[in-house]
């Protein structure tokens, strides 16, 4: 496995594979990686001749008053994770190599980017696009893999690599969870052992959720009401956002009638937590 910082290497490198023939997976990251990383590192390894993790905490997705500074950085155990996933390269740059002196572009898409994340994280989805169009152009790959954990992320991205006729699939991977249901998330590790316990009221609220569209409940905003009456249960919680909305267009339901997004946005302290499940109308 091969580290890299340089976008221009990665770039050449890139290219050449691909002027060999060898079909290129691009796992982007923020590092501090877990097994949900991991599972979409090894669906690229199954499905790609090369392998292409980036690990880069993109300042510019992070608002004022985020998080970060504070957001968890381990390099060395993030490679060698990447090494046991069969990773064959790790594009891991500075900042000033992804945003040199006099930067001035960014991708932005919209209505798609306005509820549920952006509408507490205003300029987070146009720092995601940005890094995300950028990481297209260097490693150019034939496919990218995102996690479903960061569903808005996923619609957002698609939309963008179809409006920018970017010539690679998006393929979108299920959440991998902890054995109480919790979302693994890199900011899982500063929650403190009774904020751990109590985040796993977000799964159990978002099953609660599907329970109640199971047996035939089609108003959303009863089911919302329970939904938040769970978690506001939980003293540590403080809850961002509840919504139930069009798994494609992300907006709000009043009805259900055919697939929807269950999705939260949850504080406990300092760590903002986000989940999500996607329910079929039996
Ligand atoms: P991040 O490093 O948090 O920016 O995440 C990098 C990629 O991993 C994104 O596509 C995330 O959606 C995905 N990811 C994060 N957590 C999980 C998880 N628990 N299960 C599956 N994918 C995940």
């Amino acid at each position: 496995m091969q580290i890299i910082d340089d976008p221009s290497t990665i770039q050449r490198r890139c290219e050449s594979l691909r002027r060999e023939g060898q079909t290129i997976g691009l796992v982007p990251t923020m590092g501090a990686l877990h097994a949900g990383h991991l599972s979409l590192m090894r669906s690229a390894r199954a499905e790609n001749d090369v392998v292409v993790v980036s690990i880069f905490v993109n300042s510019i997705q992070f608002g004022r008053g985020e998080d970060f500074d504070s957001y968890p950085r381990d390099l060395y155990g993030d490679v060698a994770q990447a090494e046991t996933a069969g990773v064959d390269l790790v594009f891991a740059p500075s900042a000033e190599a992804i945003y040199p002196k006099g930067f001035r572009t960014y991708v932005d898409v919209t209505e798609l980017t306005e509820g549920l994340c952006g509408a507490s994280r205003p300029g987070h989805f146009r720092g995601v696009t940005t890094v995300v169009a950028k990481l297209f152009n260097l490693v150019r790959p034939h496919r990218a893999y995102f996690g479903q954990k960061d569903y808005q992320q996923s619609v957002v991205v698609r939309r963008m690599a179809a409006d920018l006729n970017c010539d690679l699939d998006i393929v979108v991977l299920p959440t991998v969870r902890e054995s109480d249901g919790l979302a693994m998330s890199s900011r899982n590790v500063r929650l403190t052992p009774l904020q751990r316990q109590a985040a796993s009221v977000l799964y159990t609220s978002l099953n609660r959720a599907e329970a109640r569209v199971r047996v035939g409940e089609r108003n959303a905003q009863a089911i919302l009401e329970e939904v938040r009456t769970m978690i506001e249960a939980e003293p540590l919680a403080r809850i961002d956002y509840v919504v139930l909305c069009d798994p494609e267009t992300l907006k709000p339901l009043d009805r259900i009638e055919g697939p929807v997004l269950a999705a939260l946005a949850v504080r406990f302290g300092e760590t903002r937590l986000i989940d999500n499940l996607l329910i079929t109308v039996p």
